[in-house]
């Protein structure tokens, strides 16, 4: 276990970084849609690869509260950075979870590194919330699977050295561990096409195909045990994505209000700083208090993962109200800014951007609302 004076220590680190480096230029980046390959290896070093892979694999085995802050800082400096970690740190958590020891020797201290990165595919053009629906196939061929769909929406795909694939087998959805090459093809994947965003820019998401890609047998996440229940792995760990994204919203949202703020204590109108304005005034007490609330919400979450105990029902919570936080937030930054709001010359027209991410990644929020009822009521039927 770290202790907390360490990871205070990284918070602090990550936070200075991402006011001297990240900051002057993150508008920048986003507006040339460029990746951040720079800031990618600096976060390397400081180990963010591996923050939730367990010490004896070389991680830092943080727990979910500290990863929860990182990933704030990460978001309050440019959303993309926190995505690339994100489905990185799924993957990771899928092997040390579910994986075989084989697997877990073979891809933690690597992963911890932070090279191979990983990417996360489940959703598939006709089936995004509906996961059942997923159409991508695995045969079995002697000791190996071939595998056959499209997959999309594929996040950090392009660059990634390995794949959490959900397919389909004869026994139901089983989670595959995919090894490939980083760039637009290798074997029989192909990257067809690039999803041009309206925000989380920098950052790839992709249209990826499989045409008979063989992979070994031993590409079974978990293992024989792990035929046909890939699914249940995929959606338990979705918890913690959940989390992530629950915290870049409050990352993003903390931008947008210390924006507003500030501006707002500069413009003038009618004579005064227009935070006088009572109008503006309560705009930034509301602001300020849902992202309190968001970042408790986060908190509750996080430290119930951590006690082991199923927080599907905190996690959609966090979510679903840190991610419509991010966006409201955004767009009263936006309006408080008047017109200069709408140029590129301010950061809040990024976060208006990006915010809406928050609500549809990892799960909208009409299924989170369904999660989070359903968990609900089997809680109240259990006890
Ligand atoms: C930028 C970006 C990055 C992403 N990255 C990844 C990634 O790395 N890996 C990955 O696997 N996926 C990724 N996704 C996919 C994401 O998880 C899906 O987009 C999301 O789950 C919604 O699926 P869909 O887009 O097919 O919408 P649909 O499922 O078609 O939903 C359309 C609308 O119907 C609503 N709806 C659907 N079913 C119900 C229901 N039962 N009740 C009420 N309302 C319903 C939805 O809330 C939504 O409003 C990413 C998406 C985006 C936009």
């Amino acid at each position: 276990m770290v202790d907390v004076e360490v990871k205070e220590q990284l918070i602090e680190t990550i936070r200075r970084w991402i006011q001297r480096e990240v900051l002057p230029r993150a508008s920048q980046l986003e507006h040339a849609d460029e990746y951040p390959e720079a800031w990618v290896e600096q976060m390397k070093e400081f180990g963010l690869f591996g923050a939730k892979i367990p010490v004896e694999y070389g991680g830092f085995g943080l727990d979910t509260l500290t990863y929860a802050r990182l990933i704030e800082e990460l978001a309050y400096g440019w959303m993309t950075l926190s995505g690339v970690v994100n489905t990185h740190t799924i993957v990771a958590n899928l092997i040390s979870t579910y994986g075989s020891e084989e697997q877990k020797a073979t891809w933690l201290p690597r992963l911890a590194l932070g090279e191979p990165r990983a990417a996360f595919s489940l959703s598939e053009p006709d089936s995004g919330s509906d996961t059942r629906s997923l159409r991508c196939r695995a045969e079995r061929d002697g000791d190996s699977y071939i595998i056959s769909g499209t997959k999309t929406w594929v996040t950090n795909g392009e660059r990634a050295g390995l794949v959490a694939l959900a397919a389909r087998t004869p026994e139901g959805v089983t989670c595959f561990l995919v090894e490939k090459e980083p760039g637009p093809r290798s074997g029989g994947i192909t990257v067809s096409k690039r999803i041009d965003k309206l925000g989380y820019k920098g950052i790839e998401t992709v249209e990826m195909s499989y045409e008979d890609h063989r992979v070994s047998a031993d590409a079974v996440l978990g293992g024989p045990k792990g035929l046909g229940v890939g699914l249940n792995y995929i959606l338990a760990s979705l918890e913690l994505g959940r989390i992530n994204v629950a915290s870049r919203a409050v990352g993003v949202a903390r931008a947008a209000l210390d924006a507003a703020f500030s501006y707002a204590e500069e413009r003038e109108t009618f004579g005064v700083p227009i935070i006088k304005h009572q109008a503006i005034a309560f705009k930034i007490a509301d602001m300020a208090t849902k992202v309190e609330a968001s970042r408790l919400l986060v908190r509750s979450a996080a430290e119930k993962y951590d006690r082991g105990e199923r927080a599907d029902v905190e996690a959609g919570m966090a979510k679903l109200f840190a991610s419509e936080t991010a966006l409201e937030v955004a767009t009263e930054a936006m309006r408080i800014h008047g017109g200069y709001g709408y140029t590129r010359d301010f950061p809040v027209e990024r976060y208006f951007r990006d915010a809406p991410l928050m609500i549809i990644g990892e799960g909208t929020n009409e299924i989170q609302k369904i999660v989070i009822t359903r968990g609900l009521q089997s809680r109240r039927h259990s006890s």
